[in-house]
């Protein structure tokens, strides 16, 4: 047996019950052959044995009451997977389905995200499987302060700095950094995608979704296309699918889905994005309010869907952007895609193509730019948050959008170039993996053994 297949082995046996934490690691450590092979020092050094460990791993009861003064009782984690190359860095998620397994791959995918955009970052990830669907403002600010009561002694501007992700968006960031405030009486910028009046940044609410966009658009310059008057399919309504909608409209493409985990709207006229944000930032309502706010729009409920498929698959479409979470995207989707003339598939939210989506798009030859090299764009500007409350000014939207494209398209070209030089340049996952992988092992050996 070979390195890679000993070690994702090894893996098999520790983590049988970390479905998706396995799936991260056999999908990264798959592609590393060539990286591996011509690198002996790799192997020598248990590179890969120690990569697939998170060097710390935090998890906490976080205790807190509803308006009716009822006391809940959730979980709480921070996973501090890798921090070779800087502070970690990564969302948090509050969610029910969070467990360890998912948070493990989200911090695994996060070390060679945070790699990828060249920012001297590390990889971590947390959250809770706290659910905020329902509850009241009051509740939500003290689910906030007990979830950070717990993370206090574990997270600072130079050891540890939570995002968002899942559930955690610009209210909860403010509520948590309120929190970590008053625990230690530090104004400091701990926490990213805060509020522009207490540190935050210009364009990072819409990074991830621009910043994968401006990818997609690097895919389609290499083939000698653009935007201009592509139909796409968009999955998701949160923060990552509203700004891919509203950036595909910039460039002269139209976005005519999105979705939630109850149904999906088609709006053979162009998702309206300004309603789309009333909807889902200001009124914090479902897609049904969508339906009753824009005539043209067809709402589909999720139990009209064909059995195991996300029907925003189905819809004809030049380019695809998975936007909502992990898996949403199966080999059925993924030839449903291609049956239809589906060109590109660019991912916004996390590993939401499953390992047979994956190949069917590599084996059908198209544009495919994978989550950890697409998605970069959110980290980035947090990176970019972090480097102005260190230094106490505030760039411009314009400064940091321009900022944003050209790190989205280093990393294309990095995933390109080390695609290419491996033979294989149409596999930016595998030029993805390689080049953040090999950066991050490199400082671990120069490190030493830790
Ligand atoms: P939000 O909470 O803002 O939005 C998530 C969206 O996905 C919601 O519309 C949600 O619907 C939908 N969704 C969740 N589960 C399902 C499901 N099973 N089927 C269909 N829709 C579903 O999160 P974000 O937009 O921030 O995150 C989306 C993805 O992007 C995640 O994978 C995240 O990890 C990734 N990501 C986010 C970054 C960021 O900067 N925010 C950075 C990089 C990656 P519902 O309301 O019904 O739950």
């Amino acid at each position: 047996m070979d390195y890679i297949a000993r070690v994702i082995s090894g893996v098999e046996q520790k983590c049988a019950t970390e479905p998706e934490f396995l799936q991260a690691c056999k999908e990264v450590l798959e592609t590393l052959h060539p990286a591996i092979d011509a690198n002996p020092k790799y192997e020598k050094n248990c590179i890969l044995e120690r990569i697939v460990e998170p060097e710390r791993l935090v998890r906490f009861r976080v205790t807190w009451t509803t308006d009716e003064g009822e006391i809940k009782v959730n979980t709480g984690y921070r996973i501090q997977f890798n921090s070779a190359l800087g502070p970690y860095k990564g969302g948090l998620r509050f969610h029910p389905s969070v467990n360890l397994s998912i948070l493990k791959f989200l911090g695994f995918e996060q070390i060679f995200k945070n790699a990828l955009s060249g920012l001297s970052i590390g990889g971590a990830k947390g959250g809770s499987d706290f659910d905020p669907k329902g509850r009241s403002d009051a509740e939500i600010m003290r689910f906030c302060q007990a979830f950070m009561t717990n993370l206090v002694p574990f997270i600072g501007p130079r050891v540890d700095v939570p995002a968002g992700d899942i559930g955690v968006g610009g209210r909860e960031i403010g509520y948590l950094f309120g929190a970590y405030k008053h625990l230690t009486r530090h104004y400091e910028g701990v926490l990213t995608g805060k509020n522009l009046l207490f540190g935050g940044s210009l364009a990072r609410t819409e990074a991830t979704g621009y910043g994968c966009v401006y990818f997609a658009e690097s895919m389609l310059a290499s083939r000698g296309e653009d935007f201009k008057g592509k139909v796409c399919a968009v999955s998701g309504s949160g923060n990552v699918a509203i700004y891919c909608c509203e950036k595909l409209h910039q460039l002269g493409a139209k976005p005519v889905t999105v979705s939630d985990s109850t149904g999906m709207i088609y709006d053979p006229e162009g998702i309206d994005v300004a309603v789309l944000r009333q909807v889902k930032e200001v009124e914090y309502a479902r897609l049904t309010r969508y339906a009753e706010l824009r005539p043209s729009a067809q709402y589909t409920p999720a139990s009209d869907y064909a059995p195991g498929r996300h029907k925003v698959w189905d819809t004809p479409c030049y380019a695809a952007f998975p936007c909502a979470t992990q898996n949403e995207v199966n080999g059925a989707d993924a030839q449903a895609l291609l049956a239809n003339g589906c060109q590109c598939v660019c991912e916004g939210a996390n590993m939401p193509s499953d390992m047979d989506a994956i190949k069917a798009y590599l084996d059908a030859g198209i544009m495919y730019g994978p989550a950890k090299a697409a998605n970069a764009g959110g980290v980035s500007v947090s990176q970019l948050e972090m480097a102005q409350n260190a230094n106490m000014v505030h760039w411009t939207f314009e400064d940091v959008d321009s900022k944003l494209k050209d790190i989205m398209r280093n990393i294309y070209q990095r995933s390109a170039t080390t695609a290419a030089k491996y033979g294989q340049p149409n596999n930016l996952l595998m030029g993805a993996n390689i080049s953040g992988f090999c950066e991050v092992a490199d400082a671990m050996i120069a490190q030493g053994q830790y």
